[in-house]
């Protein structure tokens, strides 16, 4: 931990992008008593494409990630609130039931059991392809966030916190992916992915779990799942292409023999950090301007530990997790960058001195 402490606390915020980050920083903040106004363009927004799943662990050796200690439990305390506050459903604990795709994969979890909310029990009888078995994880779900964020949207029109303002004591970016173009954010260290996902109706498939294989299916209700994602890094448009939904329907037809049918295709881009974790603070020559952002794909998991981190460090100084910290970041990719440039340059000093002669 390690960040400087503000001069005196702000009065006054803008948030700048009302997806998920933005919107919930606008909520805890005006919770707070914090002054608070939201302006969004309309640009896509990963948002509204999100499955909204969160697991506390991650990848296929089913490692807790990072700080998901902490940020887990505000999960399961903030959203639900929330739903009260709001008078809305979108939050849904589940199990998740990952199937192991290889015998490589079940013999690599079993060496090295990780978390205790990963627990080894038998499957039930599924109309699934399991020929490796698979482990259950617990304290996970998946919030509905196009729902969250129309209902946010409400509230801060009826609060009147709807709008830009250029006066504000601090102006923060939680503009997502497009943070990336932006002049003073750019050189943060961006690797923003596209990511595809498809809903499908397939009869048959009990909706009492989330399905991990090499995709998830997440159950929505009348035999309807979310199946995803794709992760491509060369596709900057967020739009679904036919390439992405071959290799989700091919993915499923691995998964089950059940017939299914493709009801809806869509896509978006995740705004992901070089650094793989989010970024929050100031910009290091511009003190006004602050960022939340590069939440990846895990901006329901973060999102609300996050929010209460920059709050707690506006209202007391609190220190942000160093390796969130905007200034730390930015510093270390322009000293990343002009380490490869100088060694560039001394490359072709050496080139124009030595010339190939063959
Ligand atoms: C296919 C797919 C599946 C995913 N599944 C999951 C999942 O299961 N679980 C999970 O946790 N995450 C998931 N994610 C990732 C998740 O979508 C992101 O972590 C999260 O939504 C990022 O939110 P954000 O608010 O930072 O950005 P965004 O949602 O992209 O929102 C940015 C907002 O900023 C606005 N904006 C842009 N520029 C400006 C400007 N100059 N001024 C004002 N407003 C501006 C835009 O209009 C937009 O509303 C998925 C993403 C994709 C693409």
């Amino acid at each position: 931990m390690s960040s400087k402490p503000s001069p005196s606390p702000p009065e006054t915020l803008c948030i700048r992008g009302h997806g998920l980050a933005g919107a919930l920083l606008a909520e805890t903040a005006s919770a707070a008593g914090f002054r608070v106004r939201v302006h969004d363009t309309g640009l896509p927004a990963a948002s509204r494409v999100a499955a909204g799943l969160f697991t506390p662990v991650t990848g296929q050796r089913l490692r807790l990630s990072w700080e998901a200690e902490n940020a887990l439990p505000l999960c399961h305390h903030v959203y639900p609130e929330l739903e009260k506050t709001l008078g809305v459903s979108f939050y849904t604990r589940l199990p998740t039931l990952r199937i192991f795709t290889s015998a490589a994969q079940r013999r690599e979890w079993a060496e090295k059991p990780c978390a205790d909310c990963v627990r080894e029990a038998p499957i039930p009888d599924l109309p699934v392809h399991a020929p490796h078995g698979g482990v259950w994880i617990d304290g996970g779900g998946w919030v509905n966030v196009p729902v969250l964020l129309d209902a946010l949207k409400a509230r801060r029109i009826d609060r009147g916190e709807w709008g830009d303002d250029p006066d504000a004591d601090l102006r923060i970016d939680c503009t997502g992916h497009h943070a990336a173009a932006h002049p003073l954010w750019h050189e943060a260290g961006w690797r923003n992915a596209h990511g595809e996902v498809l809903t499908v109706e397939i009869p048959g498939l009990p909706p009492e779990q989330i399905y991990s294989f090499d995709k998830f299916l997440m159950p929505l209700g009348r035999d309807h799942f979310r199946l995803g994602a794709t992760y491509t890094w060369d596709e900057t448009r967020p739009s679904p292409t036919p390439g992405g939904r071959t290799a989700l329907e091919a993915a499923l037809r691995a998964f089950t023999d059940l017939p299914f049918r493709v009801i809806d295709h869509q896509a978006g881009i995740r705004p992901v950090a070089l650094a793989r974790v989010p970024i929050a603070g100031p910009h290091p020559e511009h003190p006004r301007e602050w960022i939340l952002n590069g939440f990846g794909s895990k901006g329901v998991l973060y999102g609300p530990w996050m929010c209460r981190h920059l709050i707690e460090h506006w209202r007391r100084h609190a220190p942000l997790h160093k390796e969130t910290w905007a200034p730390r970041r930015l510093l270390r990719q322009r000293d990343r960058t002009q380490t490869r440039q100088n060694k560039q340059h001394i490359k072709t000093a050496q080139r124009i001195a030595a010339p190939d002669n063959g």
